[in-house]
């Protein structure tokens, strides 16, 4: 088995990536990646430390979801990072945060790597990845933990437990060995740049690329609300990330993230 090495991760980061670093830790377990950032950053960690976790034994889903991370089998990455933005100029992070992982597993060969609205990484419809992104602090010193989990080589006799569609590289890329220490590298090197880039651009500046990714531009989707459910056909995103979706009369409507659920109908 491949482990995770700091040293090999840090020298396969990009020049930019590793300006932006200013820690990378690599743990054998945590329960969460994304606990563990969210417990820095109330300890007043700085912007741009990483964290990565051959296992997690609680790892998280949107909305108090469990997300499976097998010992070593999976890639388990969070960052933290601080922005003197407003809040509400920080819609459409977790999208962005889907195209840096989309661009890191395309550039390792994964050549239908896609982005179902708003942050699933999907290949042929089946989910190779999560994302979960968290914040805190306060307006002007905000700070957000973006949590990425990707499959690598998940044991079939534990990933029963997944109770919808899910692929991992070892299946995608049949017969050729997976290095997680580059894969991750790009991977960190891919969200730190993007962040940097977010932090002047925001969101605009990257829907060209969502769209490229979109799995669900064009279908027939339900969008599971709080407190309803709302059928239309999806018609992309807006400058903010938001989902646009055209109902039955033809009005189109931006739905933010947050704590939709989006299901592709049949
Ligand atoms: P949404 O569409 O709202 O994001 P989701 O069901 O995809 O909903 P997430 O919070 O993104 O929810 O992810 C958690 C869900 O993902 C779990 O409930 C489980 O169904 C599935 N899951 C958990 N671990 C894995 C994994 N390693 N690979 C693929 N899917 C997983």
């Amino acid at each position: 088995m491949d482990l995770l090495d700091r040293d090999c991760i840090l020298a396969e980061l990009t020049e930019a990536a590793r300006a932006a670093l200013h820690r990378l830790e690599v743990h054998p377990i945590l329960d969460s990646t994304n606990r563990y950032l969210m417990a820095g950053a109330q300890a007043e960690w700085p912007s741009g430390v990483v964290c990565l976790a051959e296992q997690q034994t609680a790892g998280r889903g949107r909305q108090g979801r469990s997300w499976l991370t097998p010992f070593g089998a999976s890639l388990a990455c969070s960052l933290l990072w601080r922005f003197a933005l407003h809040p509400a100029a920080l819609s459409g992070l977790s999208l962005a945060t889907g195209i840096a992982v989309a661009r890191a597993l395309q550039n390792a060969g994964v050549a239908e790597v896609g982005l179902k609205w708003p942050n699933d990484v999907w290949w042929r419809e089946r989910k190779l990845g999560g994302i979960l992104l968290e914040s805190g602090g306060a307006s002007g010193d905000f700070y957000v933990v973006a949590g990425i989990g990707v499959n690598v080589s998940l044991p079939r006799q534990e990933a029963a437990i997944i109770d919808q569609p899910w692929v991992d590289l070892q299946e995608i890329l049949v017969g050729e060995s997976i290095a997680r220490n580059s894969l991750v590298a790009r991977l960190i090197s891919e969200l730190l740049e993007t962040f940097l880039h977010f932090a002047q651009g925001g969101f605009a500046d990257l829907a060209a690329e969502w769209a490229r990714f979109d799995q669900v531009k064009g279908r027939r989707v339900s969008l599971h609300l709080p407190n309803a459910t709302v059928v239309g056909i999806a018609r992309g995103v807006d400058a903010t990330g938001a989902l646009l979706l055209e109902t039955a009369d033809g009005e189109i409507k931006p739905y933010i993230g947050g704590e939709i659920s989006l299901r592709v109908e049949a």
